[in-house]
């Protein structure tokens, strides 16, 4: 149910009460919200695994992996290291300003906002939240409405934490309007760039800071010399997890002529093994999300040649497991992030032509996501690694990178800006504070006028005078280049 307009200034001023009352800075505030976040999805695992299977037909066991057991554990993560990231970071003071000492606080913001939207709607909601909890702020969360099961099984599930500094508001683009002309102290967005040039628009009014966690086409390029078995199965798995609706799915292949045909061929076979001969009688595929996208995708199967599936059902709003062949660039389904079960598979000539075509778009600002290759040649894969740009890269897999949460996750160019996840949410959301400490033991009077020569003298060699630790990091440097 969406959240009365009237309601949502108040609501967000009661986060900042209980930020400015210093509720959310203790770690003992942060810890015990965070477990009781955990309790409360564990206890209601099966209420938030029939919203989303209610809103778009996602399997239960994917929906626990990749929603609430992804969540739990991302806050296992949290609450393990916390103590870690919250102490003080030292860093050194150069010699020129000892005796003294130096650290990194890192201190909460204030009051943030997450915008959700509703492919992976449970994490892509609550990951950010721990994030900004963690570090000791207040935050508001909007699910998206477009899945409004489960917005509603997340908002009671928030609302049932019965704490002012960790809300919710429930709505569309009226609300999420009224939302954005609040001031927070940060913003993290995931959606689509549109709206992303909105919320980024209305942040500049209060010079908020933003993490904008977008999608676009991200390619799978597969070598000549890749284990085309392997490759096929793990881009088929990333690609139509979710029906395909994953912001890091495969958006499209690009493969070395010589192993096309094969590669086409398995992941046929695939699909066939993991969806059977009718994945529409399948339990472990997805629906897609609502009749505009249904219809957006299916004109996407005009493209090209049909190779595998095809088959769509508007009363269910069923796309088949889908692969495309014979497409060119100029094509719709090249036009746009597909977003659903259908997958172009090009032939190339060479790995360099298919990097020139990946940075064809990125020279347009269209850096991907997320980018795969594929070879058992370590030079191929470096090749492509090396001649290209994206948010994230798995080698010889698809989807995985983002699973760890040691490594950041987040976009570049037009899918996105900022990275969250683990350590890297825990800093999104946090102030680095820089704090130097002079000791008074001496007092040498250099830096004070009036300026005599000499002092400028004395001055300009204790600045310029290399620091130890620099002379040892440029005979290292130096070391390693051989
Ligand atoms: P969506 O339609 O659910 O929108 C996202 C959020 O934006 C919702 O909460 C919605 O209420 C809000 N919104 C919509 N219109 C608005 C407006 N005019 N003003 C203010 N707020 C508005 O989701 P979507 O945008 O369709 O999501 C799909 C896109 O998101 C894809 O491009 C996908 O690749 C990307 N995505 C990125 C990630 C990531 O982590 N990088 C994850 C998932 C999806």
């Amino acid at each position: 149910m969406e959240t009365p307009l009237a309601d949502i200034a108040p609501r967000v001023q009661a986060a900042r009460d209980a930020f400015d009352r210093g509720a959310t800075r203790p770690a003992a505030w942060r810890r015990a919200t965070l477990e009781h976040l955990r309790d409360l999805i564990s206890e209601r695992e099966e209420r938030l695994l029939d919203a989303l299977e209610a809103d778009f037909g996602k399997p239960r066991p994917e929906a626990w992996l990749t929603e609430v057991g992804f969540t739990i554990s991302d806050i296992e993560h949290t609450l393990a290291n916390l103590p870690l990231w919250m102490r003080p970071e030292k860093v050194p003071t150069p010699v020129a300003f000892k005796p003294g000492k130096s650290v990194i606080v890192r201190e909460p913001v204030g009051v943030t906002c997450v915008i959700a939207p509703w492919n992976y709607p449970v994490q892509l909601l609550l990951l950010p939240m721990v994030a900004a909890i963690s570090a000791g702020n207040a935050v508001v969360g909007k699910p998206s409405e477009l899945a409004p099961a489960t917005a509603a099984e997340l908002t009671s599930l928030i609302m049932a934490l019965d704490d002012p500094a960790v809300t919710v508001v429930e709505g569309g683009v009226a609300e999420t309007t009224e939302l954005l002309a609040q001031r927070f102290d940060h913003i993290l967005y995931t959606g689509n760039s549109r709206v992303a040039r909105i919320v980024m628009r209305a942040a500049a009014e209060h010079l908020t800071p933003v993490t904008l966690e977008l999608g676009g086409k991200s390619p799978a390029i597969v070598s000549r010399n890749a284990n085309v078995k392997v490759a096929a199965k793990r881009i088929a798995w990333g690609k139509f997890v979710n029906a395909g609706q994953t912001c890091i799915a495969p958006d499209y292949v690009l493969v070395e002529r010589p192993v096309h045909d094969e590669l086409v061929a398995a992941i046929g076979a695939a699909i066939q093994e993991f969806y059977g001969d009718d994945p529409q009688a399948s339990a472990d595929f997805a629906r897609i999300v609502n009749e505009p996208h249904f219809h957006r995708i299916e004109k996407l199967l005009d493209s090209g040649t049909v190779a595998v599936g095809g088959q769509t059902d508007a009363d269910t709003r069923y796309i088949a497991p889908t692969v495309l062949t014979g497409v060119t660039m100029d094509d719709p389904v090249m036009g746009e992030e597909i977003f659903g079960p259908v997958l172009p598979v090009i032939a190339v000539d060479s790995l360099g032509d298919a990097t020139r075509l990946v940075n064809d778009g990125a020279a347009k600002g269209d850096k991907p996501l997320a980018l795969y290759t594929f070879s058992e040649h370590d030079a191929d894969n470096d090749a492509v690694v090396d001649g290209t740009t994206s948010g994230g890269v798995c080698v010889n897999g698809t989807l995985l990178h983002i699973s760890n949460p040691n490594l950041p996750f987040g976009g570049i160019g037009e899918s996105g800006m900022g990275a969250y996840h683990g350590k890297y949410g825990f800093d999104t959301f946090s102030h680095q504070r820089s704090v130097h400490t002079r000791s008074t033991r001496l007092d040498p009077p250099l830096m004070y006028p009036p300026y005599t020569a000499k002092k400028v003298s004395l001055l300009r060699k204790g600045m310029l005078m290399a620091d130890p630790r620099d002379l040892v990091a440029k005979a290292r440097s130096a070391f390693r280049r051989g």
